[in-house]
């Protein structure tokens, strides 16, 4: 079985702009751009052997105002610029009562079914409350990027920047020091 990195997407993979202390998801093509920053570390962490699984929250495709075709688009974009392996997307709101919505694991567990990962050996990277918690669930390790986002929940580490987390990564899988599981 094979290691991941589970990626958020906006805020790790692609710039998202802040707005009265929230993120705004980019909605079309000319909003959004690669974070070119995350290329080198990411072709570290394959070079790794990691697999790259990005996973996103996108309540817009349900209630409406995300087109389907602009998001594939984007994702086309992210794929052709981002050693990714596979992309996981949450298309529902909250009242859907979905089990893949983050902080809920299912995109995790979904992405272990298909990939065959080893959920313990691998890491989430985000700089979301809703991914440490989601981490949490599946028994993977999380690494917060520091922001405003972080909230009090269970996280395993936080850090300054995203080249100092991916150093970190690297430093937890040599050493085989991942954080054990409660159940
Ligand atoms: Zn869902």
């Amino acid at each position: 079985m094979k290691a991941a990195i589970f990626l958020e997407r906006d805020g790790i993979l692609n710039l998202a702009r802040v707005e009265r202390n929230h993120q705004v998801t980019p909605l079309t093509l000319d909003q959004f751009h690669v974070n070119q920053d995350a290329k080198p570390l990411l072709d570290e962490l394959k070079s790794a052997g990691f697999l790259l699984i990005a996973t996103t929250n996108q309540p817009g495709l349900s209630r409406g105002y995300q087109s389907r075709r602009e998001l594939d688009l984007m994702h086309q974009i992210l794929r052709r610029e981002l050693p990714l392996d596979d992309l996981f997307i949450c298309p529902h709101d909250e009242t859907d009562h979905c089990p893949c919505r983050k902080p809920k694991a299912g995109l995790l567990l979904e992405a272990a079914f298909k990939h065959h990962i080893d959920l313990e050996r691998s890491f989430v990277v985000s700089d979301k409350w809703q991914d440490a918690q989601a981490a949490h669930v599946a028994g993977c390790t999380s690494l917060l990027l520091k922001s405003q986002w972080n909230g009090p929940g269970h996280h395993d580490f936080v850090m300054n920047g995203l080249s100092e987390l991916v150093q970190k990564v690297m430093q937890l899988s040599a050493s085989g020091c991942l954080i054990l599981n409660q159940f």
